[in-house]
């Protein structure tokens, strides 16, 4: 394939084209052209603007241009939503012609299809060889509230303004994309770039990221996430965005069996686990959440209000209700949040306000002693706001005659706080009053306690990722190295051990036999008792077929457990003899190559209830010792792990070595690694090592 030219132009200059010509533009807004070209005039674009048509000599005044080769250029933008059958000519025409790139919003092609997909790859080949970027196809443009550039013909666009603000967004959805724009809006949220990149035939949704991290209008990144095109680019972008001080915010699609097979036919990439996904967020310091809408909340209320402090601080919910603040409460919990405890000078600060009896949280101002006052609750707020345990302030506020007056007190204090504080307006269209001085204020305001909780928890989040220490890159073990030559395919027991026995796991002394004699004579070799197993690679789960046979004590045992195996209802490849190992715990150590993620490892509580227990963890690999140990931590089975209830404490030191030395294994073996268990591993009294007794293994 000869090198493609050098792109015509950035793509900073595709979202803020100087001249955009829009194909098959029409006077109709009930068409797509027809909507493109008058959202563009709306909302004041102020570049050169070229309708394409043939049949008109002019549209919305403008003259108009029979084809994209007849118009003057340079033209820096093409917007198209011909017919499929169209596409491929119109592309080859604006290549031609010296477009810088085409924003396709066209669909049915690689998502409807292998037919739609051929199309796709065409029109891609005719763009990069002439140096000629594509958005999409499939997508719905792109808004460029900075500049007033909006290349959409998204409905979203029938407000009479959106809101310029620090919110960039990149969208595998362009629906989806707009509804959020249009949910912002509502919400008073301020946008600055916002792009559909829909199937990312060219331009993909890491290019958008990377142009958003540079970019200076935006303060905060929100992503809609079905699959990436280019996985390894995406963790180092998260880190440049933190490294930058932009928070990023995600929402990945197929967190469900069901929804993750619905990504997949959406569309043309695979969506990848959302475990792993979830793992590699939170590694790189960004916020997953499950609600697109809580996503634009929270990326509105990091872009308007203060950050908090640090991570981990309690929350002070404060109101005129004790219904609401107590319900509100009640609900702190299910968000992974707790109240602050208060400190001395804040309860100080209460007690000049209310019977002593009343200070505490949640704060009901109706307890103030001569009821609420707007001094009082604004001394009280302020304290809030000053206490080392309390990173934010909660406000659900209830109908109250002075509620629009209360509303208006709030956005000054959180200012001089430095913190956030989340106002909700629970009352529905009574509460508008109070919304609007929220508004005239720009601080944001919730309709709902669940929509400011779920806000707070991504705030927690992005807290926590800025927090995260960045570590230098894992650095590795010495003298690990792939054998050789590598088996392939389901690999048996004693194969998958070898192979991490490279890696310096430690795994059980055993040997193959095939008579009853060898058996006995490696189990003389290796010493009483031993274990004995059956092998088979078609055997999943060797006990419950009867497969293995546990401290046999000498070679009586070992003969019978000889006959029993081979009576077994499956062909074996021979029979495995080896040391019967002690340990006090049973863990899980997996590896798996995440199709369009990468290589992953896994710990969690083993032997044979791993399914039923799913008490995992998950991480990109490779890990540091750290993230190891971090990784053992956050398991349910930890204390007991660390010496819950005066037993002795376990060596998860070397369980985290081994998790460290599987993880280099996953990462060198690459998408070779299909996947990789070793449960259980036995785990010993501290200082006293884990072991292998277990092991399974697909390489591809
Ligand atoms: P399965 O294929 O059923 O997972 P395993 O080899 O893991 O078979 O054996 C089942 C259980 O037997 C393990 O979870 C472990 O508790 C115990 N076990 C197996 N091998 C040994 C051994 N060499 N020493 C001590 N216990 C063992
Ligand atoms: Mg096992």
């Amino acid at each position: 394939m000869p090198p493609s030219p050098p792109d015509r132009i950035p793509l900073a200059r595709i979202v803020s084209p100087r001249s955009v010509a829009v194909i098959g533009a029409s006077d109709d807004v009930g068409k797509f052209g027809g909507r493109v070209i008058h959202y563009l005039i709306k909302h004041g674009y102020g570049g050169r603007l070229l309708p394409i048509n043939p049949n008109r000599p002019a549209i919305r005044g403008l003259p108009a241009f029979p084809g994209i080769a007849a118009a003057p250029g340079p033209v820096d933008v093409a917007i198209l939503a011909v017919p499929v059958g169209l596409l491929l000519r119109e592309i080859e025409a604006c290549a031609e012609a010296g477009v810088g790139a085409c924003i396709v919003i066209t669909g049915k092609l690689a998502d409807a299809g292998a037919e739609g997909a051929a199309i796709e790859a065409r029109a891609v080949a005719a763009a990069r060889a002439a140096g000629m970027r594509l958005v999409g196809p499939n997508c719905l443009g792109i808004f460029n509230v900075t500049d007033g550039a909006m290349l959409s013909s998204s409905l979203a666009l029938e407000v009479e303004t959106v809101r310029a603000g620090g919110i960039g967004m990149v969208s595998q959805s362009g629906a989806l994309m707009g509804t959020l724009v249009s949910l912002g809006h509502r919400h008073d949220a301020g946008f600055s770039r916002c792009v559909s990149v829909g199937n990312q035939a060219d331009l993909e949704l890491c290019d958008v990221l990377e142009f958003l991290i540079e970019d200076a209008a935006t303060s905060v990144i929100t992503l809609y996430v079905e699959g990436l095109k280019d996985p390894a680019r995406f963790a180092p972008l998260l880190l440049r965005a933190r490294a930058a001080g932009k928070p990023v915010l995600c929402v990945k699609a197929g967190r469900s069996e069901a929804g993750a097979q619905a990504a997949r036919s959406h569309t043309a990439s695979l969506a990848g686990s959302h475990a792993a996904f979830a793992a590699l967020c939170r590694d790189a310091g960004a916020v997953l959440l499950d609600d697109p809408a809580a996503m634009v909340l929270a990326a509105d209320a990091l872009d308007r209000l203060p950050r908090l402090p640090r991570a981990g601080m309690g929350v002070a919910v404060v109101a005129s209700s004790g219904g609401s603040t107590v319900t509100t409460t009640d609900m702190l919990a299910d968000y992974g949040l707790r109240l602050g405890e208060m400190g001395a000078a804040t309860r100080a600060e209460l007690r000049r306000w209310m019977p002593e009896s009343h200070v505490h949280l949640p704060l009901d101002t109706g307890s103030f002693n001569d009821g609420t006052s707007e001094d009082g609750l604004a001394a009280c707020i302020g304290a809030f706001l000053r206490d080392d345990d309390i990173g934010s302030v909660i406000v659900p506020m209830t109908t109250q005659p002075a509620m629009a007056a209360r509303a208006a007190m709030l956005p000054p204090l959180a200012r001089e706080g430095g913190r956030p504080l989340l106002y909700v307006m629970m009352a529905g269209e009574v509460g508008d009053a109070a919304r609007a001085r929220l508004r005239a204020a720009e601080f944001p305001f919730y309709d709902h306690a669940a929509q400011a909780l779920a806000v707070q928890r991504a705030l927690e989040q992005e807290a926590q990722g800025r927090g995260r220490a960045v570590l230098p890159p894992p650095a590795r073990p010495p003298g690990l190295a792939l054998p050789a030559a590598l088996p392939q395919g389901a690999l048996t027991e004693a194969e998958a051990k070898r192979l991490v026995a490279a890696f310096g796991i430690p795994v059980t002394r055993e040997a193959l036999a095939t008579t009853a004699g060898d058996a006995v004579a490696a189990a003389e070799a290796i010493g009483f008792p031993v274990a004995m197993k059956g092998v088979s690679r078609a055997v999943v789960h060797k006990s419950d077929l009867g497969l293995v046979k546990l401290n046999l004590a000498d070679a009586d045992a070992v003969r019978a457990a000889h006959a029993a195996l081979l009576a077994a209802p499956v062909p074996l490849e021979g029979v495995l003899v080896q040391e019967m190992a002690r340990g006090a715990a049973e863990l899980i150590l997996g590896a798996r190559h995440e199709p369009g993620l990468g290589p992953f490892v896994l710990v969690g509580s083993g032997g044979i209830w791993v399914e039923v227990l799913r008490d995992v963890q998950l991480a990109p690999a490779p890990l540091r010792p750290e993230d190891a140990r971090a990784m053992l931590r956050r398991l349910a089975i930890w204390p007991v792990l660390a010496g819950a209830r005066g037993r002795p404490a376990l060596d998860t030191e070397a369980a985290a070595e081994a998790l460290v030395r599987l993880s280099w294994l996953a990462a060198d073996l690459g998408e070779r690694l299909v996947e990789l268990d070793l449960n259980p591993i036995l785990l010993r009294a501290a200082g006293e090592g884990c072991i292998a007794v277990d092991g399974r293994a697909t390489l591809a």
